[in-house]
């Protein structure tokens, strides 16, 4: 039988990075679940180790090392397997402590990018963001993706005045949230419509987020209602009458 070509080190870090360290048959993470490289393809049908070829297993999924159960071996192979699993262990959370120390590096790198971004675009010297502006930052391109987070420094850069030292905070203080915004807009249309009824209802009925869901029958809305409902809002300048417009299209006018 011909020798399986073994996959380097470097490639195995690359795979098991760009699946998060998970098994992708069964979901479990590394170190609890130690790692394997499959190939999709197995190499005696001409498979290749090439990323799109190989894939992070742990070893019940990719039918592990041997056959045998543990109990079918001998004492000494025993002990032997289980040093060997332990060593296999210390590697995968070497290379997930590599891999979250480079995830921090690229992340600093990316908060710089975006930085300069912000101050390239506005006439200002000798800004930087604060320490705790950029924890804040770093969490939001972990949670929603480096590019979406950059376009919301666009999308503040063109909304909000930076002239002043304090026009450029207000912006800075927006850019988190517009892309929070974004994020749902992408993921949960419905909700992000919901979202943008009730800013536009607080901001011109003087309403607070927890009076409009109290009035408003969220669990009836669609987004296709948006125009009708911006427009009562609008036709509405009250709460009491806003209450009453979505008391009539909703419920044809009984209360309760
Ligand atoms: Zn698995």
């Amino acid at each position: 039988m011909a020798k399986r070509k073994t996959i380097p080190q470097s490639i195995r870090f690359e795979v098991f990075k760009r699946d998060l360290f998970t098994c992708q048959y069964c979901g479990r993470k590394a170190p609890e679940a130690i790692l394997e490289v499959d190939h999709i393809i197995p190499v005696s049908k001409g498979g290749d180790n090439s990323m799109e070829n190989l894939v992070s297993a742990c070893r019940e999924c990719n039918g592990g090392k041997s056959n045998k159960k543990l109990s079918e071996l001998s004492e000494v192979e025993k002990s032997r397997r289980q040093l060997e699993d332990l060593q296999e262990k210390k590697n995968m959370t070497d290379m997930i402590l590599q891999w979250k120390s480079g995830l921090n590096d690229s992340l600093t790198y990316q908060v710089e990018q975006i930085e300069q971004t912000f101050y390239s675009n506005s006439p200002s010297i000798n800004e930087c963001f604060g320490e705790k502006y950029k924890k804040l930052l770093k969490k939001s391109i972990r949670t929603y993706g480096f590019d979406l987070v950059l376009d919301a420094v666009y999308v503040a850069l063109e909304t909000y005045d930076t002239d002043t030292r304090e026009q450029r905070n207000n912006a800075l203080s927006k850019i988190i949230g517009i892309a929070h915004n974004r994020h749902i807009e992408m993921s949960d249309p419905e909700r992000a419509s919901l979202n943008k009824v009730m800013h536009v209802a607080c901001k011109n009925l003087s309403m607070r987020p927890k009076d409009f869901y109290q009035a408003f029958p969220t669990n009836l809305y669609k987004s296709e209602q948006e125009k009708l409902i911006l427009d009562a809002i609008l036709a509405a300048g009250s709460q009491w009458k806003f209450e009453e417009i979505i008391n009539q299209i909703y419920f044809g006018g009984n209360n309760g």
